[in-house]
């Protein structure tokens, strides 16, 4: 699971990099809220923990930013003693939790977990269809009604993250940091290998969604208008 913490207190920041480290999350901090967003935009985190008082740019501004693109990713809000009123905007500008400074670190990872847990329920229960095709992550089937086909895992996590963002672009880059990591040696014909794969694969059961490429920029999971 990867996580993005967006938090200016360095010591704060660096403390939580540390804790959810050693928890075996894949983390990455911002310190500020432009890089916060930028980073959040990317798509790839599975949980981000969003300071609310940020220099450039607020924790609810991101947050809003991230719903207004679509990005269902769960966030949680910490706010600073005190500050009633941010709780409640945060939670109506699309928080899925919020935890109040200072906190205990043990009840932070409590919370992370539950919300990876949802996000899973959520994604294997029915968030994964798009179109007249679905996809079933847990046995690696993509379906469209009685027809369907096995994927491998590398396809199953592509299809995921493409239909996770349905109607959104995908860069290679994002989509090489999702499937590959950060530090991977892959390339941009790596993703167009795949994708030619799905493709095929989408064909063979006559889905009426389509991986269209956006030239120079990435790939877009649209349901075609004249299948
Ligand atoms: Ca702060």
């Amino acid at each position: 699971m990867r996580i993005l913490v967006v938090e200016d207190e360095k010591h704060l920041a660096e403390a939580l990099g540390h804790l959810l480290k050693k928890n075996n999350y894949t983390v990455d901090i911002s310190n500020d809220g432009e890089s916060g967003l930028d980073n959040a935009l990317s798509g790839i985190y599975d949980v981000i923990v969003l300071d609310v008082m940020l220099p450039k740019l607020d924790g609810i501004s991101i947050l809003k930013e991230i719903r207004g693109e679509g990005l269902d990713v769960p966030v949680i809000m910490l706010t600073a003693k005190g500050e009633i009123s941010d709780k409640v905007l945060g939670l109506d500008s699309g928080a899925d939790d919020y935890l109040a400074k200072p906190f205990n670190t043990e009840e932070l990872l409590a919370r992370i977990r539950a919300l990876g847990r949802r996000r899973g329920e959520i994604i294997t229960e029915s968030a994964l269809s798009f179109g007249n095709t679905s996809l079933d992550t847990g046995s690696l089937v993509l379906k469209n009604g009685t027809e369907e086909v096995a994927l491998t895992l590398k396809e199953c996590e592509l299809m995921e993250f493409l239909m996770l963002r349905k109607n959104l672009v995908a860069s290679k880059e994002q989509i090489i940091e999702k499937l590959w990591g950060f530090e991977s040696e892959a390339e941009a014909n790596h993703v167009e290998v795949y994708v030619s794969f799905l493709r095929k694969k989408l064909k063979f059961v006559h889905s009426n969604i389509s991986i269209n490429a956006i030239r120079g920029v990435g790939y877009k999971l649209e349901v075609c208008a004249d299948v």
